[in-house]
């Protein structure tokens, strides 16, 4: 069995924090209180979000150290953040467009989902800003990388792009390494 990635979206390579500070009416990104007015974000609000400053090389680098085969977009509906069920398709739409305008090299393998840790497996690395989602994705077999965002627990290396994607390459090499020495485990 080959490694495979989930890579995720709001956070990682699409700038959700910044846009929904926007469209509340604040002008930079940072923490959010998860009990979050979800009126008006829409499918335009999806689509139009801005990609992070890393997107580009994260994505680049992901393809080169899996195959671009090997890689899924994995992103949450956010209903467990308050996000109504009944306004889904817009998220879904949203996020598939958003995708098929930024990285549509990755449209093939898109996974929308409420429960990230149940596509856990020993040989999948999920690519997150969340520690509860990469801490339930470890607890079910399955192996983390945190982005460095100034809402996690890897904040102190959040401060600039540069700080981010060292940690981001440094991470990613060490799963190189492991995946390729653990055959035992596939
Ligand atoms: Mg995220």
């Amino acid at each position: 069995m080959k490694p495979k990635c989930l890579l995720d979206m709001d956070g990682v390579i699409a700038n959700w924090h910044l846009a929904f500070h926007r469209h509340i009416g604040l002008g930079t990104a940072g923490t959010l209180p998860y009990t979050v007015n979800w009126d008006g974000v829409d499918q335009a609000f999806w689509e139009n979000i801005e990609p992070t400053p890393e997107a580009n090389d994260i994505v680049e680098l992901v393809i080169n150290q899996f195959g671009i085969d090997r890689i899924a977009v994995c992103t949450l509906y956010p209903v467990k953040h308050g996000y109504p069920w009944e306004r889904i398709h817009e998220c879904y739409l949203g996020k598939v467009n958003w995708l098929k305008k930024h990285f549509p090299e990755l449209i093939t393998h898109f996974c929308l989902t409420p429960s990230k840790w149940f596509t856990a497996s020993p040989w999948s690395l999920l690519v997150d800003d969340s520690d509860d989602n990469i801490d339930e994705f470890v607890e079910e077999g399955g192996n983390g990388l945190l982005v460095p965002r100034p809402w996690n627990s890897l904040s102190p290396n959040s401060g600039s792009s540069s700080e981010v994607m060292a940690v981001v390459k440094e991470s990613l090499s060490d799963w190189a390494i492991y995946f390729r020495d653990t055959p035992w485990r596939f």
